[in-house]
């Protein structure tokens, strides 16, 4: 929680609320749990550390983040937000991703160990859900060939309106292929950070 010293209640339920959400959507394939919720009084603004970001001067961001955030976890920073000129809406989240050399992904921990989004994306919750999406390997549908959408599921118009990696306020889910391959991603790519669970034996 950027930019604050004091709890603020109703954003740690709503955090509990987002994570729940999340598990709800993941359904199974990969847990969430909350670890630590910590505060910090250093802030700035969500599209100004996206701007930074995409022009690589990344001095600012590591500065602020690095004293705070967590080796072995999904670190979930949460800033302020507000719309850019010429824009009805505020950005409410981003991810930093390695589009290829997924495997570095373990030697440049924590550094893209991190999800930034902003206070008011708590709110419909689907916010948290797409960046998880691609904080484990999913693109946004306009990104990809036609080949890997029908891989990923995502065979009809209606599918890829509804779908957590399109914006809008009609997204409700992930295909089954998404779910699937979020979960392979999260074991080959995300292993240092997933604890895996639930083989039975008999
Ligand atoms: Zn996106």
């Amino acid at each position: 929680m950027m930019g604050k010293d004091s709890v603020d209640e109703n954003i740690t339920i709503q955090i509990g609320e987002n994570v729940e959400y999340l598990n709800q959507e993941f359904e199974g394939k990969v847990k969430f749990i909350i670890h630590e919720l910590i505060m910090d009084e250093n802030h700035a603004y969500l599209p100004d550390m996206h701007t930074d970001f995409f022009r690589r001067k990344t001095g600012m961001i590591n500065d602020l983040l690095d004293p705070v955030e967590k080796k072995g976890a999904i670190n979930i920073f949460i800033f302020e937000t507000y719309a850019q000129p010429g824009q009805q809406s505020a950005l409410m989240g981003f991810t930093p991703i390695l589009r290829a050399r997924q495997k570095s992904y373990s030697h440049n921990s924590p550094k893209f160990d991190r999800i930034f989004m902003a206070y008011p994306g708590l709110i419909d919750k689907s916010t948290l859900v797409h960046e998880m999406g691609h904080f484990l390997g999913l693109r946004h549908p306009w990104e990809m060939n036609h080949i890997d959408k029908e891989l990923l599921g995502l065979h009809t118009s209606s599918t890829k309106e509804n779908n957590h990696m399109t914006y809008g306020v009609n997204v409700d889910r992930f295909t089954a292929e998404q779910l699937e391959s979020m979960r392979d991603f999260a074991l080959r790519f995300r292993g240092y950070l997933v604890k895996e669970i639930g083989h039975i034996l008999n």
